[in-house]
């Protein structure tokens, strides 16, 4: 009896062997190979060629298809669909097809091709099985929902995260995920994008059997022999086939919905939840209607950002060429930064050593490393392990056998200085020092150190295991290679590096504190703080000034916002006296309870909201944040409008939906929007006067 059995092998790719006695057939082309084995069950194993990881496009699916064809022909026993990649399964589809997509009946037309091939597969007369490890997201899921059964690996991860890229599954998904399982775990799944793991996966019903690779074969033969009745709706189905029972549902699933995010901003789930309410009884309805439904949505901003985004977080990334040889990084300064940092480092599995002066400091740091490692290491021997990296160092010896030293002492330029210069003589050859000085010059702390070309900025972002962006700041000495590794390094603690030019604030928080201050001056106006947040958040930006202010510290606004002023050409507004006066009071913001708002258990004490945001708020909000992204570009801080545009929603949470702030000016049309703040600065001051940046836009 022959049996197809599995082994990993380098390259990334995972190779048939065989049991007793020998496959037939095998026929390699394209993405699909076919292997019929002696029990005659025709194996499908997907191979991307020159990828890693195996992604729906439009050639897999016209592939298929003619296989499909061909099994109607002469059918076999049953049909095994895997894949090859040591990745998993299908990563979703290939995003580069959603690029740009701008014509909705093209779209149609495309989906409603890839339909019919999905459609051919769930037809076919034999038993068919999924057979997923690692990823099975998206079109993947997709695909393995037309099979009759599914089998998952022990780690297979199976999801639909479309909703983060505003939309909604396109491939059948709405319809075939609601009929077979719970629809409200169903609608769950597509409304949060969270994946589910093979146990939790079975539990729900959405795979039949969870198993180890070296049983793949007995389960496939298992659930071919009809060991597993196909799963057919349950309770739960029936009686959401009825109007009243969805509309109730739906009715709560917006509620929810809109607390997160108004679908002026977000449209796909909402276009979602009214998919199933009104379709959800007609698996075939629900189904041509998701194609007209994904399509509007795809071609729309939000979509259309959101989509753009991913590539720019993968162009941060590409950006970092070559490798790095970054085994132990020594932290100087273990505060709130600093101790941060060299947790996530040791999470990522460096070793790490952590200095400073004072004692307790290093207690507290170690204290939130281990509930970092709880939280995020996966599992209590991992959490022990990245316990173990991190080594509290008060004498600062690991200096000088660490590859790269991160300084993170109290922003004074006396005091870096002087900590740098002693690092340096003790630091080995070719260590980088890297400092995450927030608003000191580099030019201003290179000079004296004896090798200014391995000296660069890392400045990471607080809250460090929260914030992806990471800038690498470069200045006038530091080398290329310097640079390079830095990048590097910072790609594999799973950060996002953008690469900016010293300067005054560097990128984002140069375009932050205008924006910060602005809604200083609107309070001081006698605007209530509520309104002022109502109209960022109107805009999109998750959190309103007033309380992002808080949660930064007001005592930190106002520091930055001093070295800012002594660094910008550009006029600023003038920090209030009120606020000084509050800082001066230790109000501080939500670490001392009390800022411009008052805090209770954590969170503000908001009093009634505002009726509606109101866009000449919003406008001088905004538009200073933009007006300096302009600036940036002109000066060359960033290089290009995609990393200001990436850092600005990483690093600022600027409002995703709208593809960063010169995305936003881009579709409000650069010359109104230079013309708005024209009209801003006559009647507001010198403050809101565009950057000659604009003309060049
Ligand atoms: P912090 O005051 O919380 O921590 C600084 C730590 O450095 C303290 O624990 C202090 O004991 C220690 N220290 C002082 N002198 C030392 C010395 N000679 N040797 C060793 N340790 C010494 O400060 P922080 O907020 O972590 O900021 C550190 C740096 O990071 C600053 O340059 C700041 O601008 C920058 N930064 C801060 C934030 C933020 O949100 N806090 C964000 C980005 C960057």
């Amino acid at each position: 009896m022959g049996t197809a059995v599995w082994t990993a092998i380098d390259g990334g790719r995972l190779e048939l062997g065989h049991g007793q006695g020998q496959g037939q057939g095998e026929a390699a082309s394209g993405c699909w190979r076919q292997m019929r084995d002696a029990e005659g069950v025709l194996w499908l194993l997907l191979d991307q060629p020159d990828a890693s990881t195996n992604r729906l496009d439009e050639a897999m699916l016209e592939e298929l298809d003619l296989i499909l064809a061909e099994i109607e022909r002469a059918p076999p026993k049953g049909v095994v669909i895997r894949s090859m990649k040591r990745s998993g399964f299908i990563a979703g589809a290939d995003l580069g097809i959603f690029r740009a997509a701008s014509d909705a009946r093209a779209v149609e037309a495309k989906l409603r091709r890839a339909h019919a091939v999905v459609d051919r597969l769930a037809a076919l007369p034999v038993p068919t099985v999924a057979v997923m490890h690692g990823f099975c997201l998206g079109g993947g899921l997709e695909l393995a929902l037309a099979c009759r059964y599914r089998i998952a690996l022990g780690g297979a991860s199976l999801g639909f995260p479309e909703i983060q890229l505003g939309l909604h599954p396109g491939l059948g998904g709405t319809a075939r995920l609601t009929r077979l399982i719970d629809p409200l775990d169903a609608m769950t799944m597509m409304l949060t994008g969270r994946p589910k793991q093979a146990r939790a996966a079975r539990r729900a019903g959405l795979v039949d059997v969870v198993t180890e690779e070296r049983h793949v074969a007995a389960a496939v033969r298992a659930v071919l022999a009809g060991t597993h009745a196909p799963r057919r709706p349950g309770w739960r189905h029936r009686i959401f086939t009825t109007t009243l029972a969805r509309r109730l549902a739906a009715h709560r699933m917006h509620k929810e919905t809109r607390r997160r995010a108004p679908a002026e901003h977000y449209p796909a789930p909402y276009a979602l939840i009214d998919l199933w309410e009104s379709l959800g009884g007609d698996p075939a309805a629900m189904q041509a209607a998701e194609i007209s439904s994904f399509s509007r949505l795809l071609v729309g901003p939000t979509a259309q950002n959101l989509v753009r985004l991913f590539f720019l977080r993968e162009k941060l990334k590409a950006g970092a060429k070559g490798g790095h040889d970054i085994a132990h990084v020594h932290v100087l300064g273990a505060g709130a930064m600093g101790g941060d940092i060299a947790a996530w480092c040791a999470l990522r599995g460096l070793s790490v050593t952590l200095a400073d002066t004072n004692p307790q400091a290093l207690g507290r740091a170690v204290r939130r490393a281990a509930a970092l490692f709880q939280r995020r290491a996966g599992g209590s021997l991992a959490a022990r392990d990245a316990m173990d990296r991190l080594v509290p160092d008060p004498k600062g010896v690991g200096a000088a056998q660490a590859d790269l030293v991160i300084e993170a002492v109290p922003e004074n330029l006396d005091l870096k200085r002087e900590i740098h210069a002693a690092l340096e003589s003790r630091m080995k050859d070719g260590a980088i020092l890297a400092t995450n000085t927030s608003s000191l010059r580099l030019e201003d702390l290179r000079a004296g150190l004896r090798c200014p070309e391995r000296f660069i900025g890392l400045h990471f972002f607080n809250p460090v295991a929260q914030m992806q962006l990471v800038e690498v700041v470069s200045h006038d000495e530091a080398a290329p290679e310097t640079l390079d590794a830095a990048r590097a390094f910072t790609v594999a603690i799973d950060r996002l590096p953008a690469l900016v030019r010293s300067a005054p604030g560097f990128l984002v928080n140069r375009a932050l504190t205008p924006y910060l201050l602005e809604a200083l001056v609107l309070l001081d106006e006698k605007i209530a703080p509520e309104t002022i947040d109502a109209a960022a958040e109107g805009f999109g930006m998750p959190m309103g000034p007033i309380a992002l202010a808080d949660q930064v510290g007001l005592d930190v606004c106002l520091e930055v916002a001093r070295v800012l002023r002594h660094g910008l050409p550009q006029p600023f507004a003038e920090v209030p006296a009120a606020i000084e006066q509050k800082v001066g009071r230790g109000e501080l913001g939500r670490k001392t309870g009390k800022g411009l708002y008052t805090y209770k258990n954590g969170k503000p004490q908001k009093r009634a909201r505002a009726a509606e945001p109101d866009p000449e708020i919003a406008d001088r909000l905004i538009l200073p944040l933009v007006n300096a992204c302009v600036a940036c570009l002109r000066e060359g801080v960033a290089s290009d409008e995609e990393t200001v545009d990436a850092a600005l929603v990483l690093g600022a949470g600027f409002a995703p939906f709208r593809g960063g702030p010169l995305r936003y000016a881009r579709t409000r049309g650069v010359a109104e929007t230079a013309a708005a703040l024209g009209r801003l600065a006559v009647r507001h001051g010198d403050r809101f006067a565009p950057d000659p940046g604009w003309e060049t836009l």
